[in-house]
């Protein structure tokens, strides 16, 4: 006969799994109690979060665990630590574990600036801990995100901790106790996320109020304590002027508005001024200040350019409140700064920059960022500048604009042979076919595959139907056999099924352009934007090391293959090498008119010179020029045929002497004649061009062996 008791027992002993009682039994390995108040402020005012705790320790010890840690002691200590006068520690004795480090964390923090929570969680991996002791699971993570608390769960849940409250014990291999917790942690969760509200809200509404809500103070004011509390924290009233600082205030922004504006020029004049540092009694305000973020001398915070931007913006500074969106407050507090000041400086920082010229977007020479200069010790990549038909320029020796370009390189005279040697080198056609061919190959090997598998698949599916009908034929033995026979036919079809497609090979079409575009590339090379003809450089060419000395470059390709092709190029005259220099001819006419003719005659006489360039030389020889435009001089006049016959002299290029002496004119005579009518000369430095310039020799290419040593001509 069962007694009430009994059956009550027996109903419960149903309810609840016997393993479940067990997973819940203590003391089980060591116990961990686990202190935190959410906010500093919570520490040192909730005398019953502090109580708590040493409560916590007087239930373990309840539970079985065995520690001479003393309940009284700890709160004792606790009670310290909230006064600011003991420290937050670990206690361990026995089997229990005491960790307060994290009192006054916001459960917010990742388990990293939690030193209690991760000593925690280090010694549930250990093994050593079997169970938690907190005040409510929520104390153990408010973590935003819920990623915390599913880990956390997960990780109780492998080693089997009970949580333990002093409301109940709970462990989360129980799915009842996980989906508890699980609950517990997420209203939690919730609940930070009303508070931040809750926050906010106050933020918002006092800063509406015009009055500090923890933004950093500008400089110039400073915030009156209105009372401490006696958990220690401020009250302040609105900003006040904070004249030592206001005085450097005032300077700052007059010389930005004497300066025009020019932050640059402010903190040239102002030098190294700064506020001085806040006094005893008032440096709460160190940590408060926008100040606080400025460098620290000896006499104070030192005056930034990007402060003085901020100053002259901030319309904290002549009274007007402005917080997040808030509508601006006027008349707030007191103004620091006059507001005819403010508002010029205001203007001055805020004006829209001027205006900065044509930006022209000039596209990369074609070598761009591939050349180096090897006559250092660590080769020095050359810039590349693009003005004025586009320059090479190894800048080493040449610090902030002063000392000599180690080398100044017109562009095209790198440009164009080393462009030709790789070009050359760069014949796709047997390449591209091996790799062309290669791939043509791939793709109809995959193809083959492919049709392969699918009569493959075909053929298994067949089977599987064929043998269905066997699968309940009855006789027990062959049936077994069918069966067999049925998975492992199911087997290799999903296996031929799940394996993946080989990727769609190229048309055939596509292989012909590719071909096509590869062989002529080379023709078509200059018919590219110089930018695009970088990149592709830029893709086979790891770098051209380039050596000089005097008119002489050598430059050396090394491709990103391994090969490696050497040049040499030899320059004009390394000083003119800019400009085409002037002949001997050109300096005899220019010297025989410079005296006495018009401009106009001196430029008809030298194609392709400007005037700027003719004076110059002029100028360098100490020629005279006394031309006046008032012709004084009787002149002969010319005859029809006479006329004729030294144009035709003269245009086909007879030296002046030979026309001179053939006609009996002065030279200037024929030369004014020539100008006056127009005749053309052929220019003495037309069809040098290039060539001149650089005398190519190639050395054998160095490496690779696979292409010829053939000379640059060709
Ligand atoms: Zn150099």
């Amino acid at each position: 006969m069962l007694t009430l008791p009994d059956i009550i027992d027996s109903v419960k002993r149903s309810q609840c799994k016997p393993d479940e009682e067990e997973l819940r039994s203590l003391p089980y390995k060591n116990a961990f109690i686990y202190g935190r108040v959410s906010s500093p402020a919570q520490v040192r005012d909730s005398r019953e979060s502090i109580r708590e705790i040493a409560e916590l320790l007087r239930l373990a010890k309840e539970d079985g665990y065995q520690s001479d840690l003393q309940p009284d002691k700890v709160e004792q200590w606790l009670q310290d630590i909230q006064k600011d006068i003991a420290d937050k520690v670990v206690w361990q004795q026995g089997q229990i574990t005491l960790d307060v480090r994290d009192l006054g964390l916001s459960a917010r923090f990742p388990g990293d600036d939690r030193q209690g929570f991760s000593h925690l969680l280090e010694s549930i991996e250990r093994g050593q801990t079997g169970a938690v002791y907190v005040s409510e699971a929520s104390r153990l993570t408010r973590d935003q995100t819920y990623i915390e608390a599913y880990k956390l769960l997960e990780l109780f849940k492998k080693h089997g901790i009970r949580v333990r409250t002093p409301y109940y014990v709970k462990n989360p291999q129980i799915p009842r106790d996980w989906d508890y917790l699980q609950e517990e942690l997420q209203y939690a969760i919730k609940e930070g996320k009303a508070l931040d509200r809750r926050l906010n809200h106050r933020r918002r509404t006092k800063a509406e109020r015009g009055e500090y809500v923890g933004e950093p103070i500008p400089a110039g004011f400073i915030l009156p304590v209105l009372e401490r509390e006696s958990s220690g924290q401020y009250k302040f009233s609105k900003m006040q002027p904070y004249p030592p600082h206001v005085e450097v205030v005032i300077r700052i922004l007059s010389e930005f508005v004497k300066q025009g504006g020019s932050v640059l020029k402010t903190h040239r004049a102002l030098g190294r001024l700064t506020y001085p540092y806040f006094p005893e009694n008032v440096s709460y305000m160190e940590r408060r200040s926008a100040l606080r973020t400025a460098t620290k001398t000896e006499s104070g915070y030192l005056v930034s350019p990007t402060m003085t931007r901020s100053l002259a913006t901030n319309l904290k500074l002549i009274g007007i409140w402005t917080w997040g969106n808030i509508e601006p407050i006027s008349n707030n507090h007191a103004a620091i700064v006059p507001v005819d000041l403010f508002l010029e400086a205001y203007n001055l920082a805020t004006r829209p920059g001027k205006p900065r010229g044509k930006s022209i977007s000039r596209e990369p020479l074609e070598w761009h960022r591939l050349v180096y200069c090897c006559n250092h010790d660590i080769p020095v990549r050359m810039s590349s500048n693009t003005t004025r038909g586009g320059a090479y320029r190894c800048e080493a020796d040449y610090v902030q604009g002063r000392g000599p370009a180690c080398l100044d390189i017109t562009a095209r005279y790198l440009d164009e042979p080393l462009t030709k040697t790789v070009l050359r080198q760069l014949d796709f056609t047997p390449l591209a076919e091996d790799v062309l061919m290669q791939s043509e190959a791939a793709g109809a090997q995959a193809e083959l595959e492919m049709e392969q598998r699918k009569r493959e698949i075909a053929r298994l599916e067949n089977k599987l139907e064929n043998l269905k009908p066997y699968l309940g034929c009855g006789d027990n033995k062959r049936e077994e056999v069918y069966w067999h026979l049925y998975e492992r036919t199911k087997e290799h079809l999903d296996e031929l099924r799940s394996r993946p497609l080989p990727g769609r090979a190229p048309d055939r079409a596509d292989y012909h352009l590719v071909r096509d575009f590869l062989v002529g590339l080379p023709r078509k090379f200059d018919t590219y934007p110089r930018a695009l003809r970088n990149r592709l450089l830029r893709c086979i060419i790891d770098r051209v090391e380039i050596r000089h000395a005097g008119q002489d470059v050598d430059a050396t390709v090394y491709w990103k293959t391994g090969q490696v092709q050497e040049l040499s190029i030899r320059r004009a005259r390394a000083k003119k090498n800019r400009e085409s220099r002037w002949s001997d001819e050109e300096l005899t006419i220019l010297q025989m008119l410079w005296p006495s003719s018009s401009q106009d005659a001196i430029l008809a006489a030298l194609p392709g010179r400007t005037w700027k360039a003719v004076a110059h030389q002029a100028n360098s020889h100490r020629w005279k020029r006394s031309y006046s435009s008032k012709g004084t001089v009787v002149k002969r006049r010319w005859k029809a045929d006479e006329e004729q016959r030294t144009k035709q002299l003269y245009e086909s290029g007879t030296p002046l002497q030979e026309i001179t002496s053939e006609m009996k004119r002065s030279r200037t005579a024929i030369l004014q004649k020539a100008s006056e009518n127009g005749w053309q000369r052929p220019h003495p430095e037309q069809g040098r061009a290039t060539t001149d310039f650089w005398s190519e020799k190639e050395s054998p290419i160095v490496s690779n062996g696979s292409t010829s040593g053939r000379g640059y001509r060709g």
